[in-house]
């Protein structure tokens, strides 16, 4: 059976683990080539072996998306792995607590963690924007998502670098939507709510029950169905598609 991607190139960062991995596995199933970055290569190696055990083909690449000048060769390797761009999953991105920020009062963050957070999660989805929307340019199209969150919606305690982050993450995929249609790149935005991965472990262990009990569904997301999503949007089944941030989060943000 055809695959939903067939043919096409995808580039994906934060591809190590979690959100990134499931979708780099399944942009293979779907019959795409998948450029598999991160900043931690072997773990990004380790997701390439899973796409070819599954007769995908894949390449994996060391990307910081802090750093302009490894995206800009993160996105050079990928056309000249596969001799084009695509598609784009620019996901990459790191939790509060993961810079000291996770539980502090919005007006007593320290400037370092502010800046350090918004540096991966907002700027670093910037840069990548920009180096692919040339190449897409160049191409005469392409479709390109970024993984905002259900707190790019709505606010929530004790996180504010992180939900600032995340808004402005869905307000750039607007702003680039608009801006970028007319060369027929299509931008949209993933809003995860609650996932099983590795940056929620801290999460659900301390307080697990408080964040069940908001979501509807009453149960955490698996990677796979963000995947899914993220894998439509960058199809040709969405073609009428941009500007649009969708949540797949289990009802969370429909209260
Ligand atoms: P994860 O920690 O499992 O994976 C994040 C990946 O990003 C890791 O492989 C890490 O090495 C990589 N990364 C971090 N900083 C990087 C950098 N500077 N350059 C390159 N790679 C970098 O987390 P996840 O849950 O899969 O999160 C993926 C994305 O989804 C993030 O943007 C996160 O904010 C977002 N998100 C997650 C959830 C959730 O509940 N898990 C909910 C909403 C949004």
């Amino acid at each position: 059976m055809a695959g939903l991607l067939d043919g096409k190139s995808a580039l994906i960062t934060g591809a190590a683990s979690g959100i990134g991995r499931a979708a780099a596995l399944a942009f293979a199933r779907e019959g795409a080539w998948v450029a598999a970055a991160d900043r931690n290569l072997d773990a990004a190696r380790s997701t390439v072996a899973a796409i070819e055990a599954q007769g995908g083909q894949a390449v994996a690449i060391a990307c910081d998306v802090t750093e302009d000048a490894q995206v800009a060769a993160m996105v050079a390797a990928a056309v000249d792995a596969f001799g084009s761009l695509d598609c784009a999953f620019n996901n990459a991105g790191i939790a509060p607590f993961q810079l000291n920020s996770g539980g502090v009062l919005a007006g007593d963050l320290e400037e370092a963690s502010w800046l350090g957070l918004i540096d991966v999660n907002l700027h670093g989805v910037w840069r990548c924007l920009r180096h692919e929307v040339a190449q897409m340019r160049k191409q005469g199209g392409g479709a390109i998502v970024n993984t905002a969150s259900i707190l790019g919606l709505v606010g929530s305690g004790g996180a504010a670098a992180y939900v600032a982050s995340k808004h402005a993450v869905v307000g750039l995929t607007k702003a680039a939507a608009v801006d970028h249609a007319p060369e027929n790149i299509r931008i949209n935005a993933v809003c995860p709510g609650y996932i099983e991965t590795p940056m929620t472990e801290d999460t659900m262990r301390r307080r697990g029950e408080q964040v069940l009990a908001r979501v509807p569904m009453a149960r955490m997301g698996r990677a796979e169905e963000i995947a899914e999503a993220v894998v439509w949007m960058c199809s040709d089944r969405a073609g009428f598609v941009t500007g649009s941030c969708w949540q797949v989060d289990g009802g969370y943000t429909a209260r």
